[in-house]
């Protein structure tokens, strides 16, 4: 599956609640094979190649949308895939953290979404990801470095929570794992393929926002 110039058909909401606004982008169709479940600060996905492109996509979204929350609704995946890994399922939601968003409203908002949908067709440009620089990544284990990206759980919902510069960051895992995939098993066909996130920090000053890891593998059996 190539990125580059792939649509990826949405389903935008408005909601308006207490006085804000909030924009909430989702896929218009259910997701396919993409169950992700919690197993303590370790949240584990497998994903198909269509979800592993849906993910990218909204990867790719999620990095130039400073305004919108990116929803996946993952609990509505009928795969049962990486079920080993845990028995709470999550969805996902992706947002920039200059969004400000209470993640404590996310039910109310939820439960808003069907009111004011409409489709909406995203398209990706030919080369949707850029290649950081060794400098940028090598930051990611500095000490002050502000664009680690975060998490919650609220509602049976994985919250991913970072600034542009930090969706990029990570991005080049999506990426592999959706394009980089068939020439990788091709190559070591018993192989485990995946992208693995750290999310919040690991110092021990920080006790606001422990580690998580975010696992998303390849299917082995449905490619
Ligand atoms: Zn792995
Ligand atoms: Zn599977």
């Amino acid at each position: 599956v190539r990125l580059g110039g792939r649509r990826w058909r949405t389903i935008i909401s408005d909601v308006r609640l207490g006085g804000e606004h909030y924009r909430v982008i989702r896929p218009a169709s259910p997701p396919g094979h993409a169950a992700l479940y919690d197993a303590d600060r370790y949240a584990h996905a497998s994903v198909d190649g269509e979800a592993a492109a849906d993910l990218a996509a909204a990867w790719w979204l999620a990095a130039r949308s400073r305004h919108s929350l990116i929803h996946l609704p993952l609990r509505a995946s009928p795969s049962r895939c990486g079920a080993e890994h845990g028995d709470r399922r999550l969805d996902l939601v992706l947002v920039q953290h200059s969004r400000q968003f209470p993640v404590h409203r996310w039910p109310a908002v939820r439960a808003r979404l069907a009111a004011t949908a409409r489709p909406h067709t995203v398209t990706l440009p030919p080369v949707p990801f850029r290649e950081p620089s060794r400098t940028e990544y090598d930051r990611v284990r500095h000490r002050e470095f502000h664009d680690q990206l975060r998490w919650r759980i609220v509602a049976d919902t994985l919250f991913v929570i970072g600034s542009r510069t930090g969706y990029e960051l990570a991005a080049g895992a999506m990426r592999r794992l959706t394009e980089d995939y068939p020439a990788y098993r091709a190559a070591w066909p018993n192989s485990h393929c995946c992208a693995e996130l750290d999310l919040g920090r690991t110092f021990r000053h920080d006790q606001r926002n422990g580690a998580c890891r975010l696992h998303v593998q390849r299917c082995d059996e449905h490619s």
